[in-house]
């Protein structure tokens, strides 16, 4: 009866960025705990090559290409999800980008819009969109991938754009938690510590890597799969109780 609770059979749960990395391992998730997963990715091959590898898991999930800077777009997609499945119960909101390693001073527009556009905008409008879904029902759970750098300002690489990104969905997050809490709908984010992915192995060398590793109490990296759980465990009814929060899993890592 208990772990019933862990357990999503029959919903329907929508992913973005989740061709890969983070994403990926949370589809994965989302979709051992019974949910029907649908993979939305701005790249149509990585989009692709995510259906792939959980098709080789024997789990068959939907792939969409959309980006979700896109607010018609997004209408669009969860129109036809909405069309197809009949019910949309879990948004995993964790498309972003870094491009990391440019000064506060030098940041062009175009970057700070760029990143923002992602990682904030992004993350509002399918919020926005999905949640009307869930709202209507009167059921549904939001997790919104934010960052410990919605915490922190990492160190050596600069990315004042990145970090505020990450603070502002953190605060989105508890701000819609709030308008629809008595409405059955709960959302809540992860701040994530360094994690093995495409996002970081572009970014990191040697002695940045040296860096991360002191700087992080348990001394490692964490893997997608150590996110993924705690994304499901926010979105399935488990915790039923919990609302507007960002739960760090970071190692220690703001802990310093
Ligand atoms: P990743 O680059 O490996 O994967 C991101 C995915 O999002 C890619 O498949 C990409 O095609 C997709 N994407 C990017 N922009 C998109 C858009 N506009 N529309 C739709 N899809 C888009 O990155 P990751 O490491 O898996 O990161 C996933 C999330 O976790 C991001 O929000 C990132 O900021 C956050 N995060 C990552 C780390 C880390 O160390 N990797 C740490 C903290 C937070």
């Amino acid at each position: 009866m208990f772990f019933e609770k862990f357990r999503m059979d029959g919903q329907t749960a929508v992913v973005t960025g989740g061709g890969r990395g983070i994403g990926l391992a949370c589809a994965e998730a989302l979709a051992e705990a019974g949910a029907r997963v649908v993979i939305i990715d701005r790249d149509e091959a990585v989009a692709e090559s995510g259906r792939q590898a959980l098709a080789g898991k024997g789990i068959e999930a939907d792939a969409l290409v959309l980006d979700v800077t896109d607010s018609a777009a997004v209408d669009k997609a969860a129109a036809d999800i909405f069309a197809k499945h009949g019910r949309i119960d879990a948004l995993v909101a964790n498309a972003g980008i870094a491009r990391t390693g440019t000064a506060a001073e030098d940041t062009p527009d175009e970057l700070w819009l760029n990143v923002n556009d992602v990682n904030y905008n992004g993350v509002f409008w399918c919020n926005r969109t999905f949640g009307r879904y869930m709202l209507k029902a009167g059921h549904g759970a939001i997790v919104n991938i934010g960052s410990m750098s919605g915490y922190i300002a990492n160190r050596p690489q600069l990315q004042t754009y990145y970090n505020a990104s990450k603070a502002a969905v953190h605060h989105l997050t508890a701000s819609l938690a709030v308008e629809w809490a008595d409405r059955g709908v709960r959302v809540n984010a992860v701040a994530p510590t360094y994690i093995e992915t495409e996002m970081t192995k572009s970014v990191v060398d040697k002695s940045m890597m040296d860096i991360w590793l002191r700087d992080t109490p348990m001394g490692r990296m964490g893997q997608p799969h150590e996110i993924a759980s705690v994304v499901h465990f926010l979105a399935c009814d488990a915790s039923s109780l919990i609302t507007g929060a960002t739960v760090k899993a970071d190692g220690g890592f703001t802990c310093w």
